[in-house]
């Protein structure tokens, strides 16, 4: 069953995913096993049981999340809002932080293709590419000599040595959670999504336009409107929805 819930990230994150680099997040399980590996059964407080009955992610397969990212509002007609991540020459411009933006100021939706649990030091070269960590820039020469490398979030430098995907991963887990974080290496839902396509004035959920919304009259009873700014998804659709994730489901996360 399809939920629309909000899902946090940071502005260089949302970079990521808008440039189509970002495919996958890690968010740490509350619930912290003794095991050492995801794929046997665990011992929780004496009794075995299987993981999969045991803890429920934040998000599943399917659900539709919303982006919480720096925005602001700007008060005209055809910009209601503007966004850190698409207006990055005003970087010093106070931005509202992620955790207080509404979903009026929605404007990028991601789908959740698969969900599973793992140590977050488990993570390979090719899903630390996916995690949106950003490739540098390199002559041709470099890329045979080196690979590929990627930015290390440690530094500010603006020419700086890159370093390997998984380094580069620990570089940015670690400058937004902390080194004992990385350390205590817990175990976190790899959330995989892929962005929704929107064109506004479509709803992307139920397809109605401001000419034609009869499917939502049928439904509800009356006309819908906009229930974001970006003109993307329409109140019945989201209200729908909303009665769908009113049951908040999971006591780990
Ligand atoms: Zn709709
Ligand atoms: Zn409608």
């Amino acid at each position: 069953m399809k939920k629309l819930k909000p899902i946090l990230f940071s502005t260089s994150m949302v970079e990521s995913i808008m440039n189509g680099n970002k495919s996958q997040t890690r968010r740490i399980c509350s619930y912290q096993f003794w095991s050492h590996s995801a794929k046997v059964d665990f011992n929780i407080n004496g009794i075995h049981k299987k993981i999969d009955k045991d803890v429920t992610s934040r998000y599943q397969i399917d659900d539709i999340l919303w982006i919480r990212e720096p925005c602001d509002n700007w008060g005209t007609i055809i910009a209601p809002f503007i966004y850190k991540a698409t207006e990055l020459k005003y970087s010093d411009h106070s931005w509202k932080p992620s955790i207080h933006m509404p979903f009026d100021a929605a404007r990028l939706f991601l789908k959740v293709t698969n969900v599973r649990l793992e140590k977050l030091q488990e993570i390979s070269n090719e899903d630390a590419i996916a995690e949106g960590i950003e490739p540098l820039n390199m002559s041709s020469t470099q890329l045979i000599e080196q690979g590929q490398l990627y930015k290390n979030y440690f530094t500010k430098k603006r020419f700086q040595e890159g370093l390997p995907p998984f380094w580069s991963f620990n570089s940015l887990w670690t400058k937004i959670n902390g080194c004992e974080s990385w350390e205590s290496n817990p175990y976190v839902f790899v959330y995989e999504f892929e962005v929704i396509p929107t064109v506004e004035g479509t709803c992307f959920l139920c397809g109605c336009t401001n000419d034609n919304c009869i499917r939502c009259i049928e439904k509800t009873g009356k006309p819908c409107s906009w229930a974001n700014a970006a003109r993307t998804i329409c109140t019945a659709c989201r209200e729908e929805m909303k009665r769908k994730t009113n049951n908040p489901s999971n006591q780990f996360v």
